[in-house]
C-alpha cells in the first residue's frame, strides 16, 4: 500500500532544500543569497484545545510557515492530516514560493497544517477545530499578509469557516483573507477544478512536444481527491484511457480504461474507489507501476523514490501532488528519458486561480468562467514555455529548470529590495 511507502518517505524539507541547491548551483547563486532563500522566514507552532462532542477537551498542534514574502503576501494551503509535521509544512511553504514565482504571480510562499485525522471528527468538532486554529494563526494571516487555501483534507466549507472566524474578529466581512471559498461568499468560478485543469493543460503541451496523442493514451492516477479525481474526469473527457486510480484505501485497474464518471459516483457513495465493480483490485502504490503512458501522482509527498522509479512505465509524469518524487528518483527518470513536469509548474493553476479569487475579492468585482479560463490558460502556457525552453537550453530536467526560473525571480526581488536595515 502507498501508506507504507509514505512511512519510509524521506524528510520533505531535505528534499526541497536539495532541489533548491541543484538549481542554485546552475544559477551560480551567491552563498549570501542561498542563505537567505534556504530558510523559512517565519514559523509559527500553535498548541490549542478543542472541545469534543462528549464535552472532553483534546489538544491539537498546528503550524503556519511563511517561507518568503519578498514578491508579495504569503500564499499557501492548509492541510489536515495525522502525519503533518513542521518539516512537511516548511517544505510545502518553500515550494509555494517557487510555484508563485514560476507562474509569476505576486505572492510569496506559505503553508499551514494541523496534525489531525479529520475523518474521525464529527462535523461540529471539525468546525470548532478550524475556528480555533484560524484564531491561533490570525497573528499571521490576513488579506494583505498571508492568505490560506485548501489542501489535503480541507475544502471550501473549511475555508468558509476560516473566513467567517477572521471576519467575526475584524467586525466586518473579509473575503480576501482566504481563497478556495464557496462562490456564495466571494469564491471564484473555476477554483475547484483549477489544479486539475492546469495539470491536464501542461500534460497536453508536453504530450504534443513528445508527439504523443492524448486520445487513447493510457493514464494512471494516484490519489482521488480534488486534484486526482478531477484530473481523471478531464482526461477521460479528452479521450484518454484512465487505466488505474487509487486512494488511501487502495487502487483499481482496468487495462481497457475505467469508466471514470462511474468511479466518481462509486467514490461519492462509498468514500473510496476500492470496491468498484469491473476492475481489478491493486494496491495504492501499484498504481504508480501499471503499464501506462502518463502518470499523475496526486496524493502526498515522497511516493516515488529510487526504490520504485525503476519500475515506473509511464513516459510522461505530471505532478499534481506536491513533492511526490525524490531527487534520486528524478535522476533515474532523467537517465531513462522519462519527462517529469514538476509540481511547482504542473499544479500551479490552483494558486493562480486563487490569485484571481483574491484580486476579485479585493475589487469586489467578479469575472466570468470564460475570463478565468482564458487568463489561466495564458499564464500556464507562458510558464510551461519558459520552463521547457530553459530545460532544453540547459539540457536539464524540467524540475531544475522550473526552480531556476523561480529562484532567479525571487533572488532578483530580494536583491532589489536589499537587506534591511
Ligand atoms: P484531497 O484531500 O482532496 O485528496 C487526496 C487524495 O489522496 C485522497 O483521495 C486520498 O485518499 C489520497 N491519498 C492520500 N494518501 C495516499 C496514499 N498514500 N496513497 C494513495 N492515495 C492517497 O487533496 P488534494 O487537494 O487533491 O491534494 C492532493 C495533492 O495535490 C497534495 O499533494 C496537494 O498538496 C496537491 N495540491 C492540491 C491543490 C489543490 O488546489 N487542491 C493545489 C496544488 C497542489
Amino acid at each position: 500500500m502507498g501508506d507504507n511507502v509514505r512511512d519510509s518517505r524521506p524528510n520533505p524539507f531535505d528534499v526541497a532544500v536539495a532541489q533548491f541547491e541543484v538549481a542554485a548551483d546552475r544559477l551560480n547563486l551567491s552563498e549570501d543569497m542561498r542563505a537567505i532563500l534556504r530558510q523559512p522566514k517565519r514559523e509559527l507552532i500553535v498548541n490549542f484545545p478543542v472541545r469534543m462532542d462528549d464535552g472532553s477537551i483534546r489538544m491539537y498542534r498546528g503550524y503556519r510557515v511563511q517561507h518568503n514574502i519578498n514578491r508579495g503576501p504569503a500564499k499557501g494551503g492548509i492541510r489536515y492530516d495525522a502525519g503533518v509535521t513542521l518539516d512537511e509544512v516548511r517544505a510545502l511553504a518553500m515550494w509555494m514560493t517557487w510555484k508563485c514565482a514560476v507562474v509569476d504571480i505576486p505572492f510569496g510562499g506559505a503553508k499551514g497544517g494541523v496534525t489531525v485525522d479529520p475523518k474521525v471528527l464529527s462535523n461540529a468538532e471539525l468546525e470548532r477545530l478550524t475556528r480555533r486554529y484560524a484564531t491561533e494563526i490570525s497573528v499571521l494571516i490576513g488579506p494583505t499578509s498571508d492568505i490560506p487555501a485548501p489542501d489535503v483534507n480541507t475544502n471550501a466549507q473549511i475555508m468558509a469557516w476560516i473566513m467567517d472566524t477572521y471576519s467575526m474578529h475584524a467586525g466586518y466581512s473579509v473575503p480576501a483573507v482566504v481563497t478556495g471559498k464557496p462562490l456564495a461568499i466571494g469564491g471564484s468560478e473555476g477554483r475547484n477544478e483549477a489544479t486539475a485543469t492546469g495539470v491536464v493543460a501542461v500534460l497536453k503541451m508536453a504530450a504534443e512536444d513528445m508527439k504523443m496523442p492524448m486520445r487513447g493514451a493510457r493514464a494512471a492516477i494516484q490519489g482521488f481527491g480534488n486534484a486526482g479525481a478531477i484530473a481523471a474526469e478531464l482526461l477521460h473527457a479528452e479521450g484518454a484511457l484512465v487505466v488505474a486510480v487509487s486512494d488511501r484505501q487502495g487502487g483499481i485497474y482496468d487495462e481497457s480504461g475505467l469508466d471514470i464518471p462511474a468511479v466518481v459516483r462509486h467514490k461519492r457513495a462509498t468514500g473510496s474507489v476500492v470496491g468498484f465493480e469491473k476492475a481489478q483490485r491493486i494496491s495504492s502504490s501499484d498504481v504508480l507501476e501499471v503499464p501506462c503512458d502518463m502518470l499523475i501522482p496526486a496524493a502526498t509527498e515522497g511516493q516515488i523514490t529510487s526504490e520504485n522509479a525503476k519500475r515506473i512505465q509511464a513516459r510522461l509524469i505530471a505532478e499534481a501532488a506536491n513533492g511526490p518524487t525524490t531527487p534520486e528518483a528524478d535522476q533515474i527518470f532523467f537517465e531513462r528519458g522519462i519527462r517529469v513536469i514538476p509540481d511547482i509548474l504542473a499544479n500551479a493553476a490552483g494558486v493562480t486561480v486563487s490569485y484571481f479569487e483574491w484580486v476579485q475579492d479585493l475589487q469586489s468585482f467578479f469575472w466570468t468562467e470564460e475570463e478565468i479560463s482564458e487568463k489561466l490558460s495564458h499564464i500556464m502556457q507562458r510558464a510551461y514555455t519558459d520552463v521547457a525552453r530553459l530545460a532544453s537550453d540547459q539540457n536539464c530536467d524540467m524540475r531544475t529548470a522550473a526552480h531556476m526560473v523561480a529562484i532567479r525571480r525571487v533572488a532578483d526581488s530580494t536583491q532589489l529590495r536589499g537587506v534591511y536595515p
